[in-house]
């Protein structure tokens, strides 16, 4: 397939790919928008290919875009030229990746994980934060963890916000998403330890004996942990806050958690 030059700020690829910055767009599509060869690579090497790859006209000849051409093509996606004006009204930034990319999102029913295919999970009750959650995405792949389930009414992982925040982390990890009631069900189903996190918890988080493969379960930002997820868990426990701060950000609680069990693993 030929690549076609897109110069119209109006033209029709240009409205849909800018259309990804909308929930209901991305959840109407099943598509979302990642920006940069980093990510594009992240994604190629996990068998990902974009549906739709567009490279701006300025962008410098580099073998990843080689790749990513290559790939895309092979797996029937289009290729679109654009203008520098166009990556900054689809990115809304002033100074865009030269390469954007569309892809399929990729939610994996919590009957199709593997537990102990890892030895930690995350689990996430109303996240809120774009930032929090592709924060929690990242470190969660850092720190070798299986994937990320979102319970109950959580902001959209495949917003671009989220996306930008993985730094391509998206790709690496699985992310599932159930509500309260499919959660506490599938629980009963898991073969280690489920570990709460909460401020009136009275066990340290290094004090706990853990079974791996272990899922953390991690409260909303406002309201923090539900007392029916934390009746639900084998044990809770609070990371010792010794200052004034009477609680840690969520994504730094998240990054204490999976690495004290992934260490002790
Ligand atoms: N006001 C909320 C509360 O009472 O739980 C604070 C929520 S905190 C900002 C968001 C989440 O981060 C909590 O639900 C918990 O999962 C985790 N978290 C933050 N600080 C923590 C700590 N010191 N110990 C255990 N978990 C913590």
């Amino acid at each position: 397939m030929t690549e076609r030059e897109i110069t119209s700020l109006t033209n029709d690829t240009v409205k849909a790919v800018r259309a990804l910055h909308m929930r209901k767009e991305r959840e109407t599509t099943g598509l979302f928008l990642a920006e940069g060869l980093k990510f594009i690579g992240e994604a190629l090497d996990q068998g990902r290919t974009p549906r739709t790859l567009l490279v701006g006209m300025e962008a410098r000849p580099h073998p990843l875009l080689d790749r990513a051409r290559a790939e895309t093509r092979a797996a029937g996606g289009e290729i679109v030229v654009v203008t520098h004006p166009i990556l900054e009204k689809i990115s809304r930034r002033e100074n865009p990746q030269t390469v954007l990319a569309v892809f399929e999102q990729n939610f994996t029913p919590l009957s199709a994980l593997n537990p102990k295919s890892a030895p930690c999970w995350v689990a996430l009750e109303q996240v809120r934060d774009p930032g929090n959650l592709g924060t929690i995405i990242r470190t969660a792949d850092a720190a070798g963890c299986g994937g990320v389930i979102l319970i109950g009414d959580c902001v959209d992982p495949f917003s671009v916000e989220a996306v930008r925040a993985t730094m391509g982390s998206v790709f690496a990890v699985s992310i599932s998403k159930a509500s309260p009631t499919e959660f506490l069900a599938w629980r009963e189903t898991w073969p280690g330890s489920v570990i709460g996190t909460r401020l009136d918890a009275t066990t340290g988080y290094r004090d706990a004996a853990i079974q791996t493969p272990a899922l953390i379960l991690m409260g909303n930002e406002q309201a923090g942990l539900t007392d029916e997820l934390a009746a639900a868990c084998d044990v809770n426990v609070k990371i010792p806050m010794r200052g004034r701060a009477d609680s840690l950000n969520l994504a730094v609680a998240t990054g204490v958690m999976v690495y004290a069990v992934t260490d002790a693993a």
